[in-house]
């Protein structure tokens, strides 16, 4: 099996183009075939450099290594060229001298489509006359003469495919400037490269027809094809970016991890036909079979993917989350950043990734545990301290006082403050909630005396006297 992703550098890569990357890579790896990338770059006006590198960037943090190339389709222009030149010569194309703006007006006239009235213009044309006219240097494209009746192929997502040969055009396979056209390019390329297995976007399925007739023309072996339905926003209409990123670059640069990017991918019009939705690189290549591909479209759901990468950010770990965590924490606190010690700012990544759904929410909400002079966030407060302000300063005292004579590990401090709640006659909750407001100014927080541990007694303590300040400052 080889199987290629055949991206045009004319954007960045969208998050269609990585899946239809993805599928055929996973295909790939399961069945230990070959994954070929090719640069489809035949679109002088709109092809630039850095699509390239923005295409290649983003396979390379998705982990969709490429076994051969990346080649550059504009290589093959003299095969694609001669390939053209030989169907002319065996009769199954025809050269096109006419003006194409007038050969659209007479097929207007006559409600027929274009290419044939070029084709009954060539068919007029006695080979006498053409030969003088390719003598003078008259420029002329090569279109490929359509052959009567329909065109069948099985497509692996939608089974048997029909097309009738006359809603077909005669496409011009080589341009009167003499360079190639993709129909043409990529058959010639496929063919050349040996490609068993073409997966691609429905938006190509128009385009088979064609290419199974010039493969059949040339004289190949035409591939086994699959169309993978189109990826829609969750107003059902074709993704844009109306609905948000598109751009694979842009999730990065969001804090998804890879892994979660590819797991979310995997799924949009695929899946491994049972129960499961969060599943690992291995365990997708594993379970990978196209005839689980959907006919239908696929939702982004951009709530899928962030729970998704909650649920990979906590298997992540923590030493590879931390110098992304660091760079981002340090735009939040500057230099301070550079400073925290290693081994802290690991558990203090340990307690967050559990409950944060991005490394940038990990950044957001370690920020209270990195300052002493946190805000206290007004929900917190109204929840949690405010409704009695003096009866909660005198339970947060005497909590103080409590875990400052405990030893300082978690159930040590646990029981310190569960003996003192008994002792008081309340529910734990209501010293640990404003305890929570007090050390990390926030009403969710991970485990409380998990938290206390890792800020340490002083810290811990001196943070219940700034909110015993706060408490009892008049507003
Ligand atoms: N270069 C084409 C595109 O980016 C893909 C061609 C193909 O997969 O056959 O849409």
């Amino acid at each position: 099996m080889r199987v290629r992703f055949a991206p045009s550098p004319t954007g960045y890569l969208h998050v269609g183009g990585a899946r239809t990357a993805l599928f055929n890579w996973l295909l790939a790896r399961r069945e230990g075939g070959t994954f070929v990338l090719r640069v489809e770059d035949t679109d002088q006006m709109r092809n630039r450099d850095e699509h390239t590198e923005a295409i290649l960037h983003g396979m390379r943090w998705l982990g969709i290594d490429w076994d051969e190339g990346p080649f550059f389709q504009s290589e093959g222009r003299e095969r694609h060229a001669a390939e053209a030149r030989r169907l002319l010569a065996e009769g199954l194309a025809y050269r096109d001298f006419s003006d194409p703006a007038e050969v659209r007006a007479e097929a207007e006239a006559r409600g027929m489509h274009p290419s044939r009235v070029a084709r009954e213009r060539a068919e007029a044309m006695g080979a006498d006359e053409a030969e003088a006219r390719v003598t003078a240097g008259e420029p002329f494209a090569i279109r490929f003469r359509v052959p009567d009746g329909e065109t069948r192929f099985t497509d692996l997502v939608h089974g048997d495919m029909r097309f009738g040969n006359e809603d077909v055009d005669d496409l011009v396979i080589l341009r009167g400037d003499g360079t190639p056209v993709y129909n043409l390019a990529v058959v010639s390329d496929d063919h050349d490269m040996a490609i068993t297995h073409v997966l691609r976007g429905d938006d190509h399925l128009s385009n088979t027809p064609k290419q199974v007739l010039l493969y059949r023309a040339l004289g190949y072996a035409e591939p086994v094809f699959g169309h993978v339905p189109l990826i829609l926003g969750a107003d059902g209409k074709r993704l844009s970016k109306r609905h948000g990123a598109t751009a694979v670059g842009d999730y990065e640069a969001l804090g998804i991890l890879p892994e979660a990017m590819v797991n979310f991918l995997a799924l949009l019009g695929w899946n491994p036909g049972d129960e499961r939705e969060v599943m690992t690189r291995e365990e997708l290549v594993e379970a990978f079979t196209p005839d689980r591909i959907l006919k239908k479209s696929s939702i982004f759901d951009l709530e899928k993917l962030s729970w998704l990468n909650g649920r990979h950010l906590a298997a992540t770990p923590t030493a590879r989350l931390a110098p992304e965590v660091r760079r981002m924490i340090g735009a939040n606190i500057g230099d301070a950043a550079s400073a925290l010690d290693e081994t802290w700012l690991g558990k203090l990544i340990d307690l967050l990734k559990v409950r944060a759904r991005t490394v940038r929410e990990i950044a957001e909400q370690a920020v209270p545990y990195l300052i002493d002079d946190f805000p206290y966030e007004t929900e917190a407060m109204a929840k949690h301290w405010e409704r009695d302000p003096e009866t909660t300063a005198g339970r947060l005292e005497g909590l103080s006082a409590a875990l400052a004579e405990s030893e300082w590990t978690e159930d040590a401090l646990e029981g310190a403050l569960r003996g003192l709640a008994e002792r008081s006659g309340v529910g734990a909750g209501k010293l640990i909630h404003p305890l929570r407001v007090a050390l990390t100014g926030q009403a969710a927080s991970p485990g409380i005396f998990e938290v206390l541990v890792l800020l340490g007694r002083s810290r811990s303590l001196e943070r219940i006297g700034r909110a015993l300040v706060r408490l009892r400052t008049p507003a």
